[in-house]
């Protein structure tokens, strides 16, 4: 089941926590994937590990030239893109009166005009091939708001607009787009929240523990699949029951 044999992903964000577990997961599906990131060193040694289906593009998606770049190589690897996981994003968390407009910028730039950027280079393609799943790693946040991150959860909240807008206009071309929205995963991201932070947010869910990674990936090899191919956009929240939809 959920075979992705013949099929072939871009992963952005695919050095950090969640981004190597999309990638693993999806070639041990038997994809073909072309993971992207800033940091090369790490997208290389993580290659080592993956093996001869997998290519390294770095790439920095707050600049636009790049964007354009990414998607060129990873379509001189690949062919084309039939899987693409938006997954890459930042927090740069400050109170609202303190938040500066680069704050606001750079998160916005990172966590949703790539997205739209990407898209835009990648949907006509998918439209033609009458194929295409696309995955926004979107956040609680998006949907509950979080105080000290309006940047990052109107960042994460544009994501499920853009998702079920985009969704609507490109659902008869047999291309779902969904959403996942992680609670409280532990990663780079969430270790430099303080303790005290990290503690009242365990206390919210009611599972009791902190999300990994790999509570991500069926998830994801479903939404990635041609057994998921009603379902469009969604949001999936996945999150140990901290927040109910
Ligand atoms: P992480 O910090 O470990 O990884 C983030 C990734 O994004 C890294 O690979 C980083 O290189 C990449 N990235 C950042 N800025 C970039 C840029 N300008 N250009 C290219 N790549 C860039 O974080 P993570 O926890 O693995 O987060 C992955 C996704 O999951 C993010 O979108 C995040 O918002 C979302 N998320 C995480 C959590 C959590 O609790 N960890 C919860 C909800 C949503």
């Amino acid at each position: 089941m959920f075979d992705l044999e013949g099929k072939k992903a871009l992963i952005t964000g695919a050095s950090g926590g969640i981004g190597k577990e999309i990638a693993k997961v999806l070639i041990e599906h038997n994809a073909e994937v072309c993971i992207s990131g800033r940091n090369h060193e790490e997208l290389n040694a993580l290659k080592k590990s993956l093996g001869k289906k997998c290519h390294v593009v770095t790439c920095d998606l707050s600049k636009k030239d790049e964007i354009i770049e990414l998607i060129k190589k990873a379509d001189e690897f690949m062919g084309y893109i039939d899987i693409l996981v938006n997954n890459a994003g930042i927090t740069k968390d400050n109170i609202f009166l303190r938040m500066s407009e680069n704050e606001w910028e750079d998160v916005l730039n990172v966590n949703l005009n790539s997205t739209f950027n990407i898209l835009k280079l990648i949907t006509k393609g998918m439209v033609k091939r009458k194929y295409g799943r696309i995955i926004n790693i979107s956040s609680v946040v998006g949907v509950t708001g979080g105080a000290g991150q309006v940047n990052y959860s109107a960042s994460k909240a544009g994501l499920i607009g853009l998702t079920k807008s985009l969704s609507q206009e490109i659902a008869t071309r047999n291309i779902t787009v969904n959403c996942i929205a992680p609670g409280f995963i532990e990663t780079p991201m969430t270790e430099k929240l303080d303790d005290k932070r990290k503690d009242a947010i365990l206390n919210s869910i009611p599972m009791n523990r902190i999300g990994k990674p790999k509570d991500l990936s069926s998830a994801i090899i479903f939404l990635a699949s041609q057994e998921s191919s009603y379902i469009t956009g969604q949001t999936l929240h996945i999150n140990g029951g901290l927040y109910m939809n």
